[in-house]
């Protein structure tokens, strides 16, 4: 074990199963370990780097702002901040964003946002969100109580009263679980975490015409699925829905963490001056960072996310040891014949890095990874399934 890893394993929580490689340097789609080795990366730091790391104009638009100021607190107006936010208001139709500094807080603020919109309307008890099972929401103790999945509803009692839980894709489940307490419905198009599911179509048209019927307020996450990661700038396009409120994190600021919550005209004005706040949201360094993130993903960048996404599915198809593919853009699930932990440190020893989703090999590549790079990472992914 290196000296890393053991001051690592001494001094972190030990919250994380780390694999056994300590990146120090790349360049777009390719990683560098400490012994020098090279690797293609199909996991973009969990749908983090979208386009790829170090990338020249990325580092020099933060570096640039760096320079004149790292942070200033949101007492202040600052210029990054305020145009990231008519790039969001501008590209989605949406009204107004919030910042945030992860999916989780995001999340917070769609909880808080939606609850407070129905109290201003309808007083006291009409809080309850509907989300999905097998949905992943965050780790703090109102996202992690959203997240559909017992898994998550343990040790930490007491979790946070007003969720109930429907199954994806089955209207009949969610109106079963809607009564005069329900505000609002929280989803992910992809269900990521839960194994890289889309949800139906139809089904999404569905509840989003019963959460207009019924005054429930539409909140997608998008904190995966966002930022052209499923070949859209976000997934509610496909889905042809406009959210009331939407989340996104990720992959908004190639890297540097940072949350963003965007609210419709219903919620425009409904979170004012003391409900929420956050003392990095829309620090002028990660801003200039999501500025350019937000300027590359262009209506062609889109397209190629869409074509590379139609050729990875297509090789995948024609494996042997491949049984399903699903998702949507680059954010694909694979169920292999072979257990899919082991193709994951297979993939790892020869040069490529994957990461798992349930059962499934998931696949989160850079929106900018080079054909040739898909094909060496396809050809090493292919080798690891027999
Ligand atoms: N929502 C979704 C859909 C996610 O995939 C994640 C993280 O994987 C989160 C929320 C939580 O984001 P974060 O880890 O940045 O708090």
């Amino acid at each position: 074990m290196t000296d890393i890893k053991q001051i690592d394993k001494q001094n972190i929580v030990n919250t994380y199963g780390r694999e056994d490689v300590t990146f120090v340097s790349g360049k777009g789609s390719i990683l560098f370990d400490d012994n020098g080795k090279e690797y293609i990366d199909f996991g973009s730091g969990i749908a983090v780097n979208g386009i790829g790391v170090a990338d020249d104009n990325w580092v020099e638009a933060v570096y640039a702002q760096l320079k004149k100021i790292a942070h200033t607190s949101n007492l202040y107006y600052n210029e990054p901040c305020a145009k990231l936010g008519e790039i969001l208001t501008t590209r989605t139709g949406l009204k107004k964003v919030f910042f945030s500094n992860s999916g989780a807080e995001a999340n917070e603020f769609a909880i808080k946002c939606a609850r407070k919109y129905s109290f201003d309307k309808y007083g006291e008890g009409r809080y309850e969100i509907i989300t999905l099972k097998n949905s992943f929401h965050g780790r703090t103790m109102a996202t992690i109580t959203a997240t559909g999945q017992d898994v998550f509803h343990t040790y930490f009692n007491p979790f946070l009263e007003g969720f109930q839980y429907a199954e994806a894709n089955d209207i009949e489940d969610l109106i079963s679980k809607a009564n005069d307490k329900t505000c609002a419905v929280m989803l992910e198009f992809v269900q990521g975490e839960g194994g890289v599911n889309a949800l139906n179509k139809d089904y999404v048209q569905k509840v989003y015409d019963l959460c207009k019927k019924n005054d429930w307020l539409f909140i997608a996450d998008e904190v995966q699925t966002g930022n052209g990661r499923t070949g859209t700038l976000y997934a509610y396009e496909q889905y042809g829905v406009l959210p009331d409120i939407m989340s996104t994190a990720k992959g908004l600021a190639g890297g540097l963490p940072m949350g963003a919550t965007l609210v419709g005209d219903k919620c425009e004005f409904v979170m004012s001056a003391g409900t929420h706040g956050s003392t990095f949201g829309g620090n002028p360094a990660i801003s200039a960072g999501a500025i350019e993130v937000l300027n590359r993903i262009t209506p062609e960048f889109l397209a190629s996310v869409k074509k590379k996404s139609e050729m990875i599915i297509d090789r995948l198809q024609k494996m042997d040891g491949v049984e399903s593919v699903s998702g949507l853009g680059l954010m694909l699930g694979v169920k292999t014949k072979k257990d899919a932990k082991m193709v994951k440190a297979e993939c790892l020893k020869n040069g490529l890095v994957v990461l798992t989703a349930k059962d499934k090999i998931r696949l989160l590549p850079a929106l900018n990874i080079k054909t040739e790079e898909i094909d060496k990472g396809l050809k090493i992914l292919e080798k690891a399934l027999i």
